[in-house]
């Protein structure tokens, strides 16, 4: 009888992101997750195929992660970032050790949080260097980073923004290379060569000694999940030095396994001046997130003149159970061997996946690591976006046979066409048989 009544008390109190309450589709209330596998309010299970979106990448239901946050909330609960304490000292060391060295932890809440505090060292540096002018940041078109003031202006999907403006000066945006897109004629290559040549005439037509930072996931996840050539990135890295600019590097979605390595950029030649996480770290059990910094650039804040400070205050950020979990998420996902195993899945299910390509509604599936994208399309020869409501049909048909799947966030009106699966990197053999087993039946049912 209570259970009945959770959905009208959540229809009367809870505002849900995003979508309003549908009486026809009403929101699921969740009551339990194990491994790949959510179960609703009413017993339903579904595999959870879009929570890697969320980063929940050792899966639900981890007894040693509640443990790890529990006995540190016992031993101490809360310390202010302005102290320290072992488990951030600890969790600094282990992510430092991941990307590979020459780095400094700066420890937030969420990816929002982490891409914020980006953008204020980024200006701050410069400052600190006497580049008083630089103070844009680039970021690319369909691209998300979060949803607070900053973070928006730097996400280049529309939807998400208009109706909030005027949001934060000085955020510019070029189009990011869609490879499905491209213009015939061009290789691949050369097409991403000229997306990154775009971004320099940005910076050269801005003036470079206004422009501070580039922010720029290591492939668009959630708008669309755009895998760029390893040239693209490797140039706009060689861009960026050439005209003074920061390259800061998103991984809140593909940090921590998601791409097949540790971090999305490690599968190309470069060494980001920042690198944002957040959910990854702790599998999204509990809030936390990171921007790291490189050492030459914090030397520029070290040990300064009390006005050089960076001021950036979060009371929740390193907290102690959230950095004590997220040591013991990553030491699962080592244990397990979980960003060979993403790499490996990946390549199986885009094997296993390419056949729905034969499909005329189907114009493309691409994927890097456990996250691919499937772009639905009404013709394939003119690749027109398929429309919301045939696209939400597939999304529909999945979840009746049990699959959650996602769709790209809101980029703009008609460019929502894209599916993104993504499980827990902890996803069984049997789990990926279902989903590739699904996923099959519902495309050829809904032709
Ligand atoms: N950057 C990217 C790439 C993201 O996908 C997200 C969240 N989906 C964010 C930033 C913002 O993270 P949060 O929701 O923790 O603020």
């Amino acid at each position: 009888k209570k259970k009945q009544s959770l959905v009208e008390r959540d229809r009367q109190n809870v505002w849900h992101h995003i979508s309003p309450y549908s009486e026809k589709n009403p929101p699921m209330i969740v009551e339990e997750g194990i491994g790949s596998w959510i179960t609703d309010h009413q017993g339903n299970r579904y595999l959870d195929g879009m929570s890697g979106l969320y980063c929940v990448n050792v899966g639900y239901g981890r007894e040693e992660l509640a443990q790890a946050a529990y006995e540190q909330l016992k031993k101490m609960a809360y310390v202010p970032m302005t102290q320290s304490h072992e488990p951030a000292i600890e969790l600094a060391e282990k992510v430092n050790e991941l990307l590979g060295g020459d780095y400094v932890i700066f420890y937030s809440n969420s990816g929002s949080d982490a891409n914020e505090v980006a953008f204020k060292m980024a200006r701050q540096y410069h400052q600190q260097n006497g580049e008083t002018t630089r103070h844009k940041v680039i970021s690319r078109y369909r691209a998300y980073h979060g949803s607070s003031m900053g973070a928006l202006s730097a996400t280049g999907q529309a939807l998400r923004k208009y109706k909030y403006e005027p949001l934060s000066a000085g955020f510019l945006h070029v189009a990011p290379p869609d490879n499905y897109r491209k213009p015939e004629g061009m290789s691949i290559e050369e097409y991403n060569i000229q997306r990154a040549r775009d971004m320099e005439e940005t910076i050269i037509w801005e003036q470079e000694e206004t422009i501070a930072a580039v922010i720029m996931e290591p492939l668009i996840t959630g708008g669309g999940v755009l895998i760029p050539h390893p040239v693209y990135v490797e140039k706009v890295q060689e861009i960026c030095k050439r005209h003074g600019v920061l390259l800061i590097i998103d991984e809140v979605i593909c940090g921590f396994g998601r791409t097949g390595k540790a971090f999305g950029h490690q599968h190309y030649q470069v060494k980001p001046d920042l690198v944002t996480m957040a959910k990854g770290l702790t599998s999204a059990y509990l809030p936390l997130s990171i921007t790291a910094v490189r050492k030459d650039i914090y030397d520029a804040f070290k040990d300064s003149e009390e006005n050089s400070h960076f001021r950036h205050v979060n009371t929740f950020g390193g907290n102690p159970a959230s950095c004590a979990l997220a040591l013991k998420n990553i030491e699962i996902l080592e244990k397990e061997n979980l960003f060979d195993r993403s790499a490996e899945v990946g390549d199986r299910l885009l094997n296993e996946l390419a056949e729905l390509q034969n499909l005329d509604f189907v114009g493309d599936v691409r994927g890097l690591g456990m996250i691919v994208g499937i772009e639905i399309v009404e013709d394939k020869q003119t690749k027109k976006p398929a429309s919301k409501e045939r696209v939400g049909k597939l999304i529909a048909a999945c979840k009746n046979n049990g699959l959650i799947i996602g769709k790209n966030g809101d980029t703009v009106a008609g460019y929502n066409n894209i599916l993104a699966l993504s499980p827990p990197l902890s996803s069984t053999d049997d789990d990926i048989d279902f989903i590739i087993a699904v996923l099959k039946k519902v495309f050829n049912e809904n032709k």
